[in-house]
């Protein structure tokens, strides 16, 4: 048997996320540490993008920036002012490449390759088991999502979706300093759909189109749709397709486990994805800084997240309650946070960092009825 300090079992954005810190921090430096994932991460498999005060961690990496978003639907329209924020977008590839080359230059970190067939606890040790080899470590880390869209009854599933168009166009067609955030003049027949643009340069933009619903769409439909979006809305006749992107994030209030004695799941698998919208870069940056903080601290990991913030899991479950129901339409609600908010709060909340008094004026510009009915259901079930 094998045995390391820390075991990082999954090297996606959580696992790699956690390294970069392990080796920034010269406190760690000592440290053994075994990654583990299926094979070296080498493909642009995710775009991700998040709103930021300040520069972050993977700050030299960001590929665009943008100050200002377009925000549409049938409800109200306007191109928002992110400030203080500002909404960045990293490519996969240019992270795992560079966690990657900064880990190869630390003798203390080590790879393995194969497939994880289970965590769990010996003895006092967290345990790996990758392709029948048993590794152990003080504390392992893991985002492999064993059990995929399981959902007890009494919680809400939905599925965000998402087809993308990498487009170039010969004429410049596009602004790049004003993306667009969420254009719901689609069509809302599957559930809560919306598009976003997110120009590069005056001829280069990622396309995107996404639904909140239980069920996928078949490939011809979402390709269908975003070529309408582009020909209809966007009003490009003519382009090229660079790349294509296609990705599912489980919209749910289920209660991931977040540890089993030494595991502690990180990322989607740790429930760092938030329910009612998706996003997770920014949950796992927060969750990332926290382990570190907290072995640096105490040299073990706390066991609970405040009883305060849990708060956070209920809006979200109320949220879902009433997308899952479609007691309300999506595009009305994130309509009516936009217009009667200032933007900050709007992504202030949705990063869970708002204050009680924040809530109470947010949740005031919203359907009251529907939203204290559906509270109440999540409250007493
Ligand atoms: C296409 C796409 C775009 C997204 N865009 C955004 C965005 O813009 N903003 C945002 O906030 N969130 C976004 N998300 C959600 C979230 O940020 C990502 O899913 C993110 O990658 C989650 O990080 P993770 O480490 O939990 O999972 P992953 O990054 O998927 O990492 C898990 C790792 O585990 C490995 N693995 C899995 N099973 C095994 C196994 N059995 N054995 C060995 N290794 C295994 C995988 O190879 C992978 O490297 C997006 C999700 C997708 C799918």
């Amino acid at each position: 048997m094998k045995q390391y300090d820390y075991i990082i079992s999954g090297a996606g954005l959580a696992g790699l996320s956690l390294l970069m810190r392990f080796i920034n921090n010269p406190a760690f430096n000592t440290k053994s540490i075994l990654v583990v994932d299926k094979a070296p991460k080498n493909e642009n498999d995710h775009t991700w993008c998040f709103w930021e005060r300040q520069p972050g961690l993977f700050e030299p990496l960001v590929h665009h920036r943008w100050q200002q978003a377009h925000f549409f639907s049938s409800h109200f329209s306007s191109l928002l002012n992110l400030a203080p924020y500002e909404y960045k977008m990293i490519r996969s590839i240019d992270l795992y490449d560079y966690v990657q080359l900064e880990a190869q230059k630390h003798s203390n970190i080590s790879f393995v390759y194969g497939n994880v067939e289970a965590t769990g606890n010996a003895g006092n040790k967290g345990l790996v088991v990758v392709d029948g080899t048993r590794y152990t470590a003080d504390y392992v880390f893991n985002s492999v999502l064993f059990i995929k869209s399981q959902s007890p009854a009494n919680v809400h599933y939905l599925l965000q979706h998402f087809m993308g168009f990498f487009i170039e166009t010969k004429e410049s067609l596009f602004n790049p300093a004003e993306a667009t955030l969420m254009d719901f003049r689609v069509a809302q027949n599957n559930g809560t759909t919306f598009a976003y643009v997110l120009p590069f340069t005056s001829t280069k933009a990622l396309v995107e189109y996404t639904l909140f619903s239980k069920q996928l769409l078949t490939d011809n439909e979402y390709a269908t749709a975003l070529k309408n979006y582009i020909f209809n809305i966007l009003g490009i006749k003519e382009y090229s397709m660079l790349e294509q992107e296609f990705g599912v994030i489980p919209m749910t209030n289920m209660k991931f486990v977040k540890r089993v004695g030494r595991v502690i799941n990180i990322g989607t698998a740790g429930g760092q994805t938030k329910g009612s919208s998706g996003y997770t870069f920014q949950f796992i940056q927060k969750h990332s800084d926290k382990i570190v903080a907290d072995l640096l601290q105490y040299g073990y990991l706390k066991e609970n997240e405040p009883f305060f913030d849990k708060r956070f899991n209920f809006y979200d479950s109320t949220l879902l309650n009433i997308l899952s129901g479609n007691k309300l339409p999506g595009d009305k609600i994130f309509s009516d946070l936009f217009n009667k908010n200032p933007t900050e709060r709007v992504l202030r909340f949705l990063d869970n960092e708002t204050t009680l008094e924040d809530e109470i004026n947010l949740v005031a510009t919203l359907p009251q009825g529907v939203f204290i009915k559906a509270a109440f259901q999540e409250m007493f079930k």
